[in-house]
Order: structure tokens, then C-alpha cells, then sequence
């Protein structure tokens, strides 16, 4: 894993991010209202709030070198904000795990990330 990336990619979410509306009202969400939370593989979390109608959401991106495969957008509560910082360091084993698991996933997104919250073995 190329450490170097880990400074630029989440910018790069942002900026992604950033031409999402609010499910809402319809605003852009800003750079400053856009919060990287992190990643699994190739699935980034970011949380936005709406600088307009304060509405609150989780934001999706399935991410490859830079090319954008899938863009999720739902609300999210605060419980899962909170939960997601709580979240363990990701081993390279994770990774490899959530990446594989992933290609051969066919439910949705919010239902997968909800599952990963509770331990497994
Ligand atoms: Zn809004």
C-alpha cells in the first residue's frame, strides 16, 4: 500500500463529494461540510451536513486509482456517526477480506456496512 496516497485521496473524495446535492434541498455540499471518515479497500466514508438545510448524511464512494465505480448516498444518524468513529484500525487483512467480499456482493451498500459494525468471525 502506497502510504503517499493516504495524504491526496481523501482530498480527491472531497472534491467528488463536493458535486453531490443534498438529498433535501438540493445544495451542493461544501469542502468544509464534507468529513472524510475512511475507508474499506476501495470504499470510502465520508459524512456530509448540508450547509444549507443541516441535513445530515453518509456519502459512499467505490474508488479504483482514482476512477469512481459507485456513489452512494443516504442519511445517516448520529449513532452511526458516532459508530464509525469506533471503528478499529483496518487491517491488510480486512482489506483483502472487504475487497474480495465486495466483487461478489450483490445486496446494497447500506446493508453490508451495517453488517461489518458487528463482529464476525
Ligand atoms: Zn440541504
Amino acid at each position: 500500500m502506497n502510504v503517499q496516497d493516504s495524504s491526496s485521496q481523501p482530498f480527491f473524495i472531497k472534491r467528488l463529494v463536493a458535486n453531490i446535492e443534498c438529498a433535501n434541498c438540493g445544495t451542493q455540499y461544501e469542502l468544509g461540510n464534507i468529513h472524510v471518515i475512511g475507508r474499506r479497500g476501495d470504499l470510502w466514508i465520508t459524512a456530509v451536513v448540508c450547509g444549507q438545510c443541516g441535513t445530515q448524511g453518509l456519502i459512499f464512494a467505490m474508488v479504483k486509482e482514482e476512477r469512481v465505480d459507485e456513489l452512494t448516498v443516504r442519511d445517516a444518524s448520529v449513532e452511526e456517526l458516532l459508530g464509525f468513529e469506533e471503528l478499529s484500525a483496518i487491517e491488510i487483512d480486512d482489506v483483502l477480506d472487504m475487497h474480495r467480499f465486495l466483487k461478489e456482493y450483490d445486496g446494497d451498500l447500506i446493508s453490508l456496512l451495517n453488517e461489518t459494525e458487528t463482529p464476525q468471525s
